[in-house]
């Protein structure tokens, strides 16, 4: 009995203890839900705010059903799909903006691009640019800009205010002087340079008056054109350079841009170069051996006048750059007599990479012959062994010309009524049909298969010896380097 009894006891206490178990587990069970509705809920807001939070707390408190459950899914998914829409109108709007943007940036470069064109009398190009952009018919800063570049374009007339290419002056130079205290220190060739030569700052004043007064630099291929006649052959004829009525066209050339030997050392540029923005420029060699890159010659001295007067060229016109053989071109020793230097080859290529960059920014190439004689006393083979050797050496480097460029500005003839010489068929044989000169004052010969043009010097001797010459161009007192010595 009393064993009876004990298991009865022992058996309730058993009981007892195992339904105490089933509720705390019941309990723990809740909280455990309870704790993991907390936690999703809190998870599914993220950014809740106070009054999320108070109502997160009320509904933990309340029994999980599942109702409930699903009612809370439900809620949760229309949560997050309220988020989701409005991440992506912000994305939306964000991406909108974005396109404005890029519409505007690319709207602001046309406009830039085209004005260059316009200051640059390239009005049908500027035209063409803006109309080529969709939906420039509804730009107001489009509009504006079509409207005055169509005013300006009415306005212009053929040379401006010249009334034919007989007015248009061919201007020329020699190798600038970058460094005066050298090219003027009384040696051997001192004289000479003070003759032949314009320094850096005399050109760039030149350029700045010339500029002031109207001046715009064309191509001498714009001062004629090429007309097909009613017989189906080719005539020269002239241009239809348009520009406004007060602009005066002229033409720059460059002779002997080849960097000779006897100028080392006397403060001249050593070679041409494309720097590292992909623009022409010279090479200076100085004292220590280093070398500097930079505006030393004509060809980068005017590349950076041109940069702040994109109106002194017109439609992307630049220089004419005559070139001998006989040392090479453009400082670098391409000519046969140098076939042994280690960088033959290499300079050659060079010469080809430097003339084209060069032409690609506008500039031209003329034949000064190879041997730079004066062609009009020398043989007629000599002219045409000459004239093959430039275009063996030079002509292979520097591409096709159709301009000549007399040495010492010595024309092969001296009639006026026009070419007759054997000279000039050979010439014109080899493919040349602009025949330059040096004059006093501007001249020019249109003829039906070529052109004759003079150049006016701009060195020392015009300047010193005969500034009257230069009187309508230049207030010479504002241009002359006071380092140039007196002319002996
Ligand atoms: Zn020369």
């Amino acid at each position: 009995m009393n064993k009876e009894n004990k298991n009865n006891k022992e058996i309730k206490k058993e009981k007892k203890v195992s339904k105490i178990i089933l509720v705390e587990g019941v309990i723990l069970l809740t909280l455990i839900l309870c704790l993991l509705i907390v936690s999703a809920v809190k998870r599914a807001q993220p950014q809740d705010s106070k009054q999320n939070r108070i109502e997160n707390e009320q509904e933990s408190n309340q029994i999980s059903t599942p109702e409930n459950e699903k009612e809370k899914e439900k809620e949760q998914e229309k949560e997050s799909e309220r988020e989701q829409k409005l991440e992506e109108e912000q994305l939306l709007k964000q991406k909108q903006e974005e396109e404005i943007a890029r519409r505007k940036q690319e709207e602001q470069k046309i406009l830039e691009q085209a004005k260059f064109l316009a200051a640059g009398y390239d009005y049908d190009t500027a035209i063409e640019l803006i109309q080529s952009y969709d939906g420039y018919e509804a730009n107001s800063e489009f509009q504006t800009l079509l409207t005055e570049i169509e005013a300006k374009k009415a306005e212009c007339v053929p040379f401006g205010a010249y009334s034919s290419s007989a007015q248009v002056n061919h201007i020329f130079f020699h190798s600038l002087i970058a460094d005066t205290s050298k090219a003027f220190d009384n040696d051997y060739d001192s004289n000479g340079y003070n003759y032949y030569m314009t320094t850096i700052s005399e050109f760039q004043e030149m350029m700045q008056q010339m500029y002031d007064q109207g001046y715009v630099l064309v191509s001498i291929h714009d001062v004629v054109q090429l007309v097909e006649q009613e017989d189906g052959t080719m005539a020269y004829k002239e241009g239809s350079i348009l520009l406004p009525p007060d602009k005066k066209p002229f033409v720059l050339s460059q002779d002997d841009v080849n960097y000779y030997d006897y100028m080392d050392g006397d403060g001249f540029a050593s070679c041409m170069v494309i720097d590292e923005n992909g623009r022409p420029s010279t090479k200076m060699l100085l004292e220590d051996g280093s070398y500097v890159i930079g505006d030393y010659d004509l060809v980068p001295v005017l590349e950076t006048f041109l940069e702040t007067h994109p109106d002194f060229s017109y439609r992307g016109a630049r220089g004419l750059i005559a070139l001998t053989g006989y040392e090479g071109a453009l400082g670098y020793r391409t000519d046969p007599a140098s076939k042994d230097s280690p960088t033959y080859e290499q300079d050659k290529e060079t010469v080809r990479e430097v003339a084209k960059v060069m032409k690609e920014w506008g500039w031209e190439f003329a034949c000064h012959s190879n041997g730079h004689r004066n062609m009009q006393t020398c043989t007629d083979e000599f002219l045409v062994y000459d004239t093959n050797n430039w275009l063996e050496n030079v002509g292979s480097l520097v591409g096709e010309t159709d301009v000549y460029i007399f040495p010492y500005g010595i024309d092969i003839e001296n009639t006026i009524s026009g070419y007759k010489s054997y000279k000039f068929e050979q010439l014109f044989e080899k493919g040349f049909r602009f025949y330059c000169g040096v004059f006093k004052e501007p001249w020019i010969q249109v003829r039906e298969s070529y052109i004759r043009m003079t150049r006016r010097p701009l060195d020392g001797q015009a300047m010193l010896q005969f500034p009257e010459r230069l009187a309508d161009l230049f207030d010479l007192s504002k241009v002359i380097d006071p380092a140039r010595p007196e002319l002996k």
